[in-house]
């Protein structure tokens, strides 16, 4: 047992001078392996990832940012970022080198009457919208509301109210980044405008956000918000209505289809909608859906935005184990249904979820190279989001998630959102992810980060 627990330790040698200097500088905290709190420190959402990063700064602000840029770069180490810990690939977390954790920095300023926001890199979207929601406001952002505010934006940022607003990154005002050098940079339309461009979309690649600013918008605070649900039996018909109905709905909806098994193991397909206009508009838009088939459950009525923005978090807590596969999508064709359809019925794990998020209006109205998020014409994002618990179960769910991400892959195009993206991705899968804006990315990354000192993300290369 011993030798189990010495063969997980970290194996790299710090220089203990230069370790004692850095966490005298730290207005946060420095964690070794073996303090109080390193292991609940290195967790994240993923109970699949299990890395112990040779020293983590917790930082309390951008100075002690600063200092672990420094200090990274001179010591060569490895270095991850944590903001809200919860991307799938475990990226905020690694092996052996320095974790640069947010998490401590937690603090929102909401300005009511020019409407924005000012966040952390340690907001998570509950705190975010709780805020800004006390003035009627809200961005853009994820639909669980402990995912962290800082990868979602950085990566792009789907939600409820993507159809009005666009993504997260569509939001993004400015950003404060410490960049490779160290260099505390404010980058926005103004100023630093090719850094900006680049953070929106691959920002993980190019420095540490300390700050981010967004552009906020009244909503609610009541919505209309809530899922139709159907056997899983009639998953097949219930598909292709959403396809239909997807593809004609007004921006202030928007909706997600989904297909998964209860708590009471109840195998379903659910349509889930949040509209963000008035109640009245809302009741018309939803209607079709309210009036397809025979629905076992119907709990589409007004409710607090930040109910809405509650409703699918507990079907996603962490502690279990993850691996997704996911596609962009220009329509839902059949095939996709009928894979679908075969897979769901021998799914190994009951947490395990499908969810097609429709992405239109607003979104699909920005250029594809306004941003570094390039797929403004793939309305849909399809996710194998699959769930499990036991370390055994791994290597079976791993392998059905694989077997349909394959079965679906000749009947959709390349592009992929690259929050979705797990471990195992490739470069090819990074390149779709950008399109046809990876070649800038590529000359950007080059000129800020030289020397990839930002690399554990799904990371853009520099030029050598
Ligand atoms: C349960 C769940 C629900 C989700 N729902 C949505 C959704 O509704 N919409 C959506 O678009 N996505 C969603 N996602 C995906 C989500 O966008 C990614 O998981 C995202 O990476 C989460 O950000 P985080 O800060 O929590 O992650 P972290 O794991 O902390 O970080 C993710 C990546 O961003 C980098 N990073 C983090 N902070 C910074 C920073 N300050 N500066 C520079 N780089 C940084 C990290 O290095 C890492 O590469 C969801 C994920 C989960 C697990």
């Amino acid at each position: 047992m011993a030798s189990q627990q010495q063969a997980t330790l970290p194996t790299i040698a710090l220089d203990e001078t230069a370790v004692h200097a850095f966490a005298a500088k730290l207005r946060g905290q420095a964690l070794r392996p073996g303090d109080d709190g390193y292991d609940a420190a290195r967790r994240v959402w993923n109970a699949g990832i299990d890395m112990r990063p040779a020293l983590i700064a917790r930082c309390a602000g951008a100075a002690d940012v600063i200092a672990a840029v420094h200090f990274a770069r001179e010591q060569e180490l490895l270095v991850s970022i944590r903001g809200g810990g919860h991307n799938v690939a475990g990226l905020a977390v690694c092996d052996d080198g320095l974790m640069i954790d947010l998490s401590p920095m937690k603090s929102v300023r909401i300005d009511p009457a020019a409407r924005t926001a000012r966040a952390e890199p340690g907001v998570l979207w509950g705190e975010l919208d709780r805020e800004s929601q006390a003035f009627g406001l809200a961005t853009v952002g994820g639909v669980v509301s402990t995912t962290g505010i800082a990868g979602l934006t950085l990566g792009g940022g789907q939600g409820w109210l993507t159809g009005q607003h666009g993504l997260t990154l569509d939001n993004l005002l400015s950003a404060d980044v410490v960049t490779a050098d160290g260099a505390l940079l404010h980058a926005s339309a103004e100023e630093h405008p090719d850094l900006f461009w680049a953070l929106r979309g691959a920002g993980a690649n190019f420095g540490v956000v300390t700050s981010f600013e967004y552009r906020l918008h009244p909503v609610g605070p009541t919505v209309l918000g809530g899922m139709v649900v159907h056997p899983l039996a009639r998953a097949r018909d219930v598909l292709r209505f959403y396809r239909e109905f997807a593809a004609g709905h007004p921006d202030a909806l928007t909706t997600y289809a989904a297909l998964l098994t209860t708590p009471d193991g109840i195998p379903i397909v659910a349509l889930v909608v949040c509209h963000a206009g008035t109640i009245e508009e809302g009741e018309r838009a939803v209607a079709p859906i309210r009036r397809f088939g025979q629905p076992v459950a119907d709990t589409i009525g007004p409710m607090p935005y930040l109910a809405v923005q509650a409703t699918i978090g507990a079907g996603f807590p962490p502690g279990r184990r993850n691996y997704w596969k996911s596609t962009l999508l220009r329509e839902i064709p059949d095939e996709v249904i009928e894979a679908l359809v075969d897979f769901v019925a021998r799914v190994p794990s009951p947490f395990t979820a499908i969810a097609i998020a429709d992405t239109h209006g607003a979104y699909a109205r920005v250029a594809p190279d306004a941003t570094a998020y390039a797929h403004r014409d793939l309305p849909f994002d399809m996710v194998i989001l699959s769930s499990w618990t036991e370390q055994e179960a791994t290597e079976r769910n791993v392998a059905w998630t694989r077997g349909l991400y394959d079965a679906v892959r000749p009947f959709v195009p390349a592009g992929v959102y690259v929050n979705d993206h797990d471990r195992d991705e490739g470069q090819g899968r990074i390149r779709d992810a950008y399109g046809a804006n990876y070649e800038r990315l590529v000359a950007l990354k080059t000129r800020y980060d030289p020397a990839n000192l930002f690399r554990r993300n799904h990371n853009v290369r520099p030029t050598l």
